[in-house]
């Protein structure tokens, strides 16, 4: 740290998943602190959300996703990296000294910030969604396939998020229905051919939810759908409503300050993590819509660790 003050910071890195444990492992093996604000809810990212991780170099067996955010969080301490728990709810990142206000009411100072606060689960937006939030609609299998044990369950969605998370959920459900609102998933071959390969799920593709029903005393009981082809109308029965239909990018804290794209992804210049602010970088599903993977993230985590690096040294 250049300065007495616990709250002055070199870097700032906001958000813990493996972006942002990356960026701090790498400053925190250089001469730069780092101070991660790492979040109260679920530090670590969405891959504490995850069961095995099985694409991650390194892990041929695979790892369970919160015991790989754990090791990279231990490296990044081990290294000198400080973590605090807490919620970013305001930040001036425009001038040469950056602050950044938490929900515990803390103002932190830095001469720069990387950004890596991820991303939130996408909604559907239709009725119902927000109503049975919580009472049959889920955004996270892992967390709550268990209380759908031999009831009928539908997911929502084509990418792998959905077909991951419809082949988990077949371990309770008493049958999963997976729907698709074309004839294309986006998903990678290996997670379609397995749910394929699954005799519990079911694929409906060209469907669209056009409403979740239910009642208080059960909570979720079915959804009204349409098919996107042809037009036609049809009801399904479930418990429960798992829905996988990818995110949207974290940065409501940052609006009008740093360049977003129009889907709301952070503008980084060229192949660096180089935001339109000085002192100001960005990696991780925050500003990456293509690739969004933990081992890319983890790249870019290294990377604005280094933009970071080269941009302390440049202001001494
Ligand atoms: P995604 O790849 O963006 O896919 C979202 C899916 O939801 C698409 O099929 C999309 O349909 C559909 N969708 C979007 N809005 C919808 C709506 N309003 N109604 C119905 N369907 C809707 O998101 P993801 O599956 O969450 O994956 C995100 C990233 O994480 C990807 O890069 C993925 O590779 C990665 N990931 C990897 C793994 C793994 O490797 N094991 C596991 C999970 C996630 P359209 O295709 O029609 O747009």
């Amino acid at each position: 740290m250049s300065e007495s003050s616990e709250s002055f910071h070199d870097v700032i890195i906001v958000g813990s998943g493996p972006a942002g444990y990356t960026a701090a492992l790498y400053l925190g093996r250089s001469e730069y602190k780092p101070f991660v604000l790492a979040g109260a809810l679920t530090p670590g990212g969405q891959l504490v959300n995850t069961t095995t991780v099985e694409n991650f170099p390194g892990f041929p067996e695979g790892i369970l996703g919160p015991d790989l955010m754990d090791k990279m969080r231990e490296q990044a301490e081990k290294f000198g990296a400080t973590i605090e728990y807490d919620d970013v709810v305001s930040a001036d990142l425009t001038g040469p000294l950056k602050t950044i206000t938490t929900d515990s009411g803390e103002t932190y100072t830095s001469k720069a910030v990387i950004l890596t606060t991820g991303s939130e689960y996408r909604k559907l937006g239709v009725p119902g969604e927000a109503e049975f939030a919580g009472h049959g609609v889920s955004y996270c299998a892992t967390c709550d396939g268990f209380f759908f044990k031999d009831k009928k369950i539908v997911v929502v969605g084509g990418g792998d998020s959905a077909f991951e998370e419809a082949n988990f959920l077949s371990r309770y459900g008493s049958s999963v229905t997976l729907l698709v609102r074309r004839d294309e998933f986006r998903a990678s071959q290996i997670l379609v051919d397995r749910v394929k390969n699954n005799p519990k799920v079911t694929i409906l593709t060209n469907t669209a939810v056009d409403e979740i029903k239910g009642d208080s005393a059960n909570g979720v009981t079915g959804l009204s759908l349409h098919n996107t082809k042809d037009g036609s109308t049809s009801e399904i029965e479930a418990s429960g409503v798992f829905i996988a239909i990818g995110y949207t990018p974290r940065t409501d804290f940052i609006e009008g300050q740093v360049k977003l794209d129009s889907d709301g992804y952070i503008v980084t210049e060229g192949a660096s993590t180089q935001t339109s602010l000085a002192g100001v970088f960005a990696a991780g599903d925050v500003s990456d819509r293509t690739y969004r993977q933990a081992i890319s993230a983890a790249g870019m985590g290294c990377r604005a660790a280094i933009d970071a690096q080269n941009y302390l040294t440049s202001q001494e």
